[in-house]
C-alpha cells in the first residue's frame, strides 16, 4: 500500500512513452519489476516475463495466442479433474471457435492425479498439457516435475497453473522446464488486477498477440503492423504499471522472509490443523493427498458447506464455502461444496485452535 501511494504521489506517469522525467522514472520502476518478477521464478530473461491481470488473463492469452497458431480442428488440449474454473474455461472457448477436444485426466479418491492414465490420455493430437501446480480445492500439489518430463517426451509443451502455488513454495521455471506458467499478484500479498504469463522466448516469439494496441506495435500503417519485441507484443494498452511495482515489493517481502521457510511453517500448521480437525465427530477431509499445500477443505456430516461458513463468519472465522471456482471437481467428488480453511504464514496454531472451537460450537448447535 505505501508502495501505491509513493508511486502515484511521485512517477505517476505513463510509462515507455515520454523523454521526460516523470515517464523514465516510472518506466524505471516497472521493467526493475519485471526482473523482480523474473528472479522470483528464475526465468532465463526478463523477455519471458509478460505483465497480464492475472491468472486468468495469462490462461486465456495461452489459449487464444497459442491454440490459433499452433491447433486446428480435432487437436486436444490436456488438462486435469481437479483444475480452477480459468484453466477449463478458456480452452472450451478457444475449443468452439477451433473445434478442438478437452481431455481430463483423473485423480484418486485422496485427491491425487493419477500419473498413468494422464499419460495415456496423451495422443499424437495432444498440443498442449494445461495443469495446475497446487490444487485450490484440495490442496494437492501435484508432480509437476514429472509431468512436464513425461509431456516432453512426447513433444508436448506444459502450462503451469501457479496461482495457488508461487507464494507456498519455491517455483523455479528454469528447473522445472514448463513453457508457460501463470499466476495473480493479489495471491502472493500484491495488488488485485495484476498478474503474470511466464513463457518461454521461443514459445512467445512462435505465437501471435492477444491484443492490439498502443506498446506491442513496432510500426502502423493503414496496411499492416509489425509487432514489437518481448515481452512488449503482449502488452497491449497502458500497463498497472504502479500494480506492477507493488506486486515486486510484496515479492521482495516474501524474498525477505524466505519462502523455504514459509513452506516449512506452512506445512508444520498444515500438520497441526489436520490432526485437530480430525477429532472433530463427522468431520471429513476432502482432499488427502500425501503431497499437500496449506489448505484443508472439510465437510460435517449434516452442516451445509454455506451454513458452517456463515456461523464461523459470525465468529469472526473467515472461510470459503462452495464449489471454490471447480465446479466439475465437486462433481467427481460427489459433494455439492465444501468448507474450505486456507492457512498462510501469518496464521497461528491460537487461531487454528480457534477454528476447531468455532467448528465443534456449531456441531453442538446442530
Ligand atoms: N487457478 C487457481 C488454482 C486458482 O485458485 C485461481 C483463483 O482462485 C485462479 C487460477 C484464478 O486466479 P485469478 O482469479 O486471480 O485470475
Amino acid at each position: 500500500m505505501d508502495k501505491i501511494t509513493e508511486m502515484y504521489s511521485t512517477v505517476n506517469a505513463n510509462v515507455h512513452r515520454g523523454v521526460h522525467f516523470l515517464s523514465q522514472a516510472a518506466t524505471e520502476e516497472h521493467e526493475a519489476s519485471r526482473e523482480t518478477v523474473q528472479q522470483f521464478i528464475n526465468a532465463a530473461s526478463p523477455n519471458e516475463i509478460v505483465f497480464t491481470r492475472g491468472a486468468t488473463e495469462s490462461v486465456n492469452m495461452v489459449a487464444s495466442s497459442f491454440c490459433s497458431r499452433f491447433c486446428s480442428e480435432g487437436d486436444e488440449i490436456l488438462i486435469t479433474a481437479m483444475e480452477h474454473h480459468s484453466n477449463i474455461v478458456p480452452w472450451q472457448l478457444q475449443g468452439e471457435k477451433q473445434g478442438l477436444k478437452l481431455r481430463v485426466a483423473p485423480i484418486n479418491e485422496k485427491g491425487e492425479l493419477l500419473l498413468e492414465e494422464l499419460e495415456k490420455l496423451i495422443s499424437p493430437r495432444t498440443k498442449l498439457i494445461a495443469v495446475t501446480h497446487i490444487s485450490n480445492v484440495l490442496g494437492t500439489i501435484n508432480p509437476i516435475e514429472e509431468i512436464i518430463e513425461i509431456a516432453h517426451r512426447h513433444d508436448v509443451p506444459v502450462l503451469i497453473d501457479a496461482a495457488q502455488s508461487v507464494q507456498h513454495c519455491r517455483v523455479d521455471v528454469q528447473q522445472l522446464n514448463c513453457d508457460f506458467l501463470v499466476f495473480s499478484s493479489h495471491k502472493i500479498y500484491g495488488p488485485t488486477g495484476v498478474g503474470v504469463l511466464y513463457g518461454k522466448e521461443k514459445w512467445l516469439n512462435a505465437i501471435p498477440p492477444y491484443q492490439g494496441g498502443g506498446e506491442m506495435i513496432e510500426t502502423v500503417s493503414f496496411e499492416k503492423t509489425t509487432f514489437n519485441k518481448l515481452p512488449y507484443k503482449f502488452e497491449a494498452g497502458t500497463p498497472d504499471y504502479i500494480g506492477t511495482a507493488a506486486l515486486a515489493t510484496a515479492l521482495d517481502y516474501i524474498s525477505a522472509l524466505g519462502i523455504d521457510e514459509i513452506a516449512h511453517y506452512e506445512h508444520k500448521l498444515l500438520e497441526f490443523a489436520t490432526e485437530k480437525l480430525l477429532s472433530v465427530p463427522g468431520l471429513r477431509i476432502i482432499g488427502n493427498a500425501a503431497n499437500k499445500s496449506s489448505v484443508i477443505s472439510f465437510l460435517v456430516d449434516g452442516i451445509h458447506p454455506y451454513d458452517m461458513g456463515t456461523l464461523l463468519d459470525r465468529m469472526g472465522i473467515a472461510v470459503r464455502t462452495g464449489h471454490h471456482c471447480a465446479e466439475p471437481l465437486m462433481h467427481v467428488l460427489g459433494v455439492e461444496g465444501t468448507v474450505r480453511a486456507s492457512f498462510a504464514f501469518y496464521n497461528t496454531k491460537e487461531e487454528v485452535d480457534l477454528l476447531l472451537k468455532g467448528i465443534e460450537r456449531i456441531g453442538r448447535l446442530f
